[in-house]
């Protein structure tokens, strides 16, 4: 491990070394994915920041136990009629179909999986533990078959709103929050348990009656159970660092007195049109849309590897604004730099090098130990590639020891680190051939007005899994 890991901690608002509490291992908690809807491109940025951040803890030989949860318990109502058992929604229908589909869309992004995948509905019992110790501690209570969390209280011994730098006394006068507003002592708490109505379908039995826990709970149960009552790292978006996370600080010290997490990294957000991507607003790309061309947003298609390259020349703390502009420069980018990496291995080797390549590579490892600072890592390494470009046109040299540990080094950064892969192109010329040849006939066909015969060869087209897309310049093809 090259220089010490600087990480910035939100709970201190400051950088600070890296300390894992075991030598040498890390326990990593990430908040995953609300599977009732497919997650949009803000969604993936976040956990495309965590994949880089743990790909860096591996890359610098750390055994790290990574969990991301999947939020399955919801708040799904149905009607209670007298229909046939299949005929009634059932969540976990739900759940699996987004479940399987974020799965996918994390693979085309080349992220790895969580070394644990956990799901809220499958930690209940845990869910209900945590709830009996807090109402043991007298730092919840029980109102109406609900049991909330009395931050107030808490507040009298810890510091509710240090994780957020939120004061108590604002958030008292600023809360208007009606929802059972009547059952709590302060607008402020938060349920640990919820009484399910008669329409809710997700459901549980309890100690205070049949029920569901609440959201912020889940996270407490599962961190807990997988990497102990204080671990090391805590992530997740920018705006789940209130109420989500400072909730998950106050449970977690409420039930067992420690704090649960060492080092709160927050990830900033993606915006459309400089806002927030947001389901609720509707301003969102899906990824699917952006990587089939299908969408009136971007001017063409794009692959998910040029916009993870796009992702990574941001800092995971800066906001990032997305654009057709900002993509295409990225894909660019991202050519120039797979271009050298290929040009390495053929590169010709003199005795020495002409330029100090320890010092480049050690540039490498600096960008990263300061807070995981990708966009100075793509710099140093267009500034490799730029030298691997005098090499090969010999304005420069290289040594063979040198041209190895570059050659390792870079690979080692774009393939493992950023997790950039190839863009597969085998057979690629020839299906471009094919494809000028299919989309000349089909133009053929609408010029004759035969549209039954356009639309077959557009159709039969997307089930063989390639886009068809016309607009006013002409027709462009992509891969699904
Ligand atoms: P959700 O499924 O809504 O719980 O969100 C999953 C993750 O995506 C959370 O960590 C959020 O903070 C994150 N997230 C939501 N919107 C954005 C966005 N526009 N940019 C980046 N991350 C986001
Ligand atoms: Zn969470």
């Amino acid at each position: 491990m090259k220089n010490e890991l600087l990480i910035y901690n939100t709970l201190s608002a400051k950088k600070e070394v890296f300390k894992p509490i075991q030598e040498g291992q890390i326990g990593m908690y990430v908040c995953g994915p609300t599977v009732y809807s497919d997650v949009h491109l803000g969604n993936c940025r976040t956990f495309i920041s965590f994949d880089m951040i743990y790909r860096y803890l591996l890359h610098l030989g750390y055994k790290v136990r990574y969990v991301r949860n999947i939020t399955d318990a919801g708040h799904l109502e149905a009607s209670l009629s007298g229909k046939g058992k299949l005929d009634q929604l059932e969540p976990m229908e739900i759940v699996q179909k987004y479940t399987v589909g974020f799965h996918k869309i994390m693979e085309m992004f080349n992220n790895h999986s969580p070394t644990i995948e956990p799901t809220a509905t499958g930690h209940i019992i845990e869910q209900i533990e945590i709830t009996r110790k807090i109402l043991e501690k007298g730092l919840a209570y029980e109102s109406n078959g609900s049991v909330y969390f009395d931050v107030e209280k808490y507040n009298e011994k810890q510091n509710y709103g240090e994780l957020s730098g939120r004061k108590i006394e604002d958030l008292i006068s600023g809360t208007r929050d009606l929802d059972g507003q009547d059952e709590k002592r302060s607008p402020l708490d938060f349920a640990l348990w919820k009484k399910a109505s008669p329409e809710h379908l997700m459901r549980w039995p309890s100690p205070w009656g049949e029920g569901f826990p609440g959201w912020h709970l889940e996270c407490t149960a599962m961190s807990t159970k997988y990497l102990g009552e204080t671990f090391d790292i805590h992530g997740g978006g920018m705006d789940l660092k209130f109420p989500h996370h400072e909730c998950e600080v106050a449970q977690g010290k409420a039930s067992n007195g420690n704090p649960p997490v060492n080092y709160w990294l927050h990830a900033n957000m993606l915006t459309l049109n400089g806002q927030k991507m947001s389901k609720s607003t509707g301003n969102t790309i899906l990824p699917m849309e952006l990587f089939t061309g299908d969408n009136d947003i971007m001017d063409k298609a794009y692959h998910p590897m040029v916009v993870r390259f796009f992702m990574m020349q941001a800092h995971y703390r800066s906001i990032l604004d997305f654009s057709s502009q900002a993509l295409s420069a990225s894909e660019k980018g991202y050519n120039k730099l797979m271009s050298s990496l290929k040009d390495l291995d053929a590169l010709p080797v003199k005795a020495d090098s002409s330029e100090d390549v320890e010092a480049m590579i050690d540039r490498f490892y600096t960008a990263m130990n300061d807070d995981f600072n990708t966009p100075v890592l793509v710099a140093k390494l267009f500034d490799a590639a730029s030298y691997i470009n005098k090499v090969k046109s010999g304005q420069a040299n290289i040594s063979k020891a040198d041209l190895e540990k570059l050659s390792r080094e870079m690979k080692g950064f774009v393939f493992d680190v950023l997790g950039i892969r190839e863009i597969e192109e085998s057979g690629s010329n020839k299906l471009d051939a094919a494809m000028e040849i299919v989309l000349e006939l089909r133009k053929n066909a609408r010029e004759q007005k035969d549209w039954a015969t356009s639309d077959l060869i557009r159709d039969k087209l997307n089930e063989a899994g390639i886009v068809v897309k016309d607009s006013a310049e002409g027709t462009t093809w992509s891969l699904n």
